[in-house]
């Protein structure tokens, strides 16, 4: 049984196909700078790697790229008898609480929600569109970023504003990273032998992107992305929380236009604003003051929301680190943790083996590192929506 997952952007398309009888990636496939003079195709399969350059228009010859290389290097001979295509949407607003088989009912949703996700949920739809025209018989199934949300409370998703900011504008926090948070809470579920059901833990998303989740006997109460993914935790290049004044004065006194405004706290901030960098490895090399001040501000904000999560949770089984940062740096997940207080400790050695228990055995919470996997839950979602149909 065979199924492609697709996370479609505006530039690109990042294409996996998963044998599901054997767990296992067959292949991926990246198309890169879409609509530019210099598209790229990088297939990697068996560990063989091939880059093809050439002209690739849109998402449709993207597309078209991906199902030529897929045949030509015999991995799959016809695109159309694939069991289901799975298809990553950043938004599915109050609509969607769960994946679901895309229909014409769906797109139009899909459709509504742009408003809320103007440079993603275009780029997503136009993936399932492609998808869908070539693959007309193939069950094509949207897996949203925002859904393993859908269930916080309104205290916890509800903004101090005006009320009809959100009964009008449906302005409120939706969070996201919730395919990740998802699969790390599943892989935690596994590693301790208990249901997902059971736990109170804290995942601990750390990319270029970032965002804590809190999860309660399986469910997302808290989430530290909001209306959009800038909220939260300092990443890469965004700033995460901010005194919503500071946009009312640049504007206001430093003349910035609301488009500057944007780039400036969604591209020029964060550890980039800080350090003049965004790559997290290579600031821990630096050692400069600037970097060290830039990881310290990181850092200090992840502790603060991991402390007021373990208040909202009462009970933590485990706080779990995901994403580039939180898999491989053993060096800032002891930034965040050393002397956090709480009876919570870190076991050195273990952290510095990028282990999967990370804690003392006498730790008051349970410390891992899990590896996520965005694709391979958005398969398991498919899988799981196959077979109730
Ligand atoms: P994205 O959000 O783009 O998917 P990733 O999850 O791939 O990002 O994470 C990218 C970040 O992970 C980069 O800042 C990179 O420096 C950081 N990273 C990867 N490996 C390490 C490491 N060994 N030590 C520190 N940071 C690392």
């Amino acid at each position: 049984m065979k199924i492609a997952v697709i996370n479609s952007g505006s530039s690109s398309i990042k294409f996996q196909l998963f044998c599901i009888e054997k767990k296992s990636v067959l292949a991926h496939v990246l198309v890169e700078k879409i609509g530019e003079s210099s598209s790229l195709a990088r297939l990697e399969y068996e560990d063989k790697k091939f880059v093809i350059t050439s002209v690739i228009k849109n998402h449709h010859e993207g597309l078209d790229r991906i199902i030529a290389l897929l045949s030509e290097h015999e991995i799959l001979q016809d695109f159309t008898s694939l069991q289901a295509i799975g298809h990553r949407v950043v938004h599915g607003g109050e609509d969607f609480h769960e994946a679901t088989v895309v229909d014409e009912n769906v797109i139009q949703k899909i459709k509504n929600l742009i408003p809320l996700a103007p440079l993603h949920n275009p780029a997503n739809l136009e993936g399932i569109l492609v998808a869908r025209e070539k693959a007309p018989l193939v069950p094509q199934i949207a897996v949203f970023d925002t859904s393993f949300h859908f269930h916080m409370p309104r205290e916890a998703f509800l903004y101090a504003i005006d009320y009809a900011m959100y009964e009008k504008h449906k302005i409120r926090k939706y969070g996201f990273h919730g395919t990740s948070h998802a699969y790390v809470l599943k892989q935690c579920a596994k590693h301790l032998k208990k249901s997902a059901e059971e736990l109170n833990i804290i995942t601990l998303h750390l990319g270029n992107g970032a965002s804590a989740c809190a999860i309660q006997k399986g469910i997302s109460i808290d989430t530290s992305m909001g209306f959009t993914p800038l909220e939260g935790l300092v990443m890469g290049t965004r700033s995460g929380d901010i005194d919503p004044a500071v946009i009312i004065h640049i504007q206001r006194e430093l003349g910035m236009s609301v488009n500057e405004v944007d780039v400036l706290l969604n591209k020029k901030s964060g550890l980039l604003g800080i350090c003049g960098n965004n790559d997290t490895r290579s600031i821990i090399d630096s050692g400069d003051e600037k970097s060290q001040l830039a990881l310290h501000i990181m850092t200090r904000r992840i502790k603060k929301y991991i402390g007021g999560y373990m208040a909202l949770l009462g009970h933590v089984d485990a706080i779990v680190f995901t994403g580039g940062i939180g898999e491989n740096s053993a060096y800032i997940r002891a930034m965040i943790l050393d002397s956090f207080g709480f009876g919570i400790e870190l076991e050195n050695t273990l952290n510095s083996a990028n282990a999967t228990f990370i804690s003392k055995e006498k730790s008051s919470v349970k410390l891992m590192v899990i590896k996520t996997n965005e694709e391979l839950e958005i398969a398991n979602e498919c899988l799981s929506i196959l077979e109730r149909m």
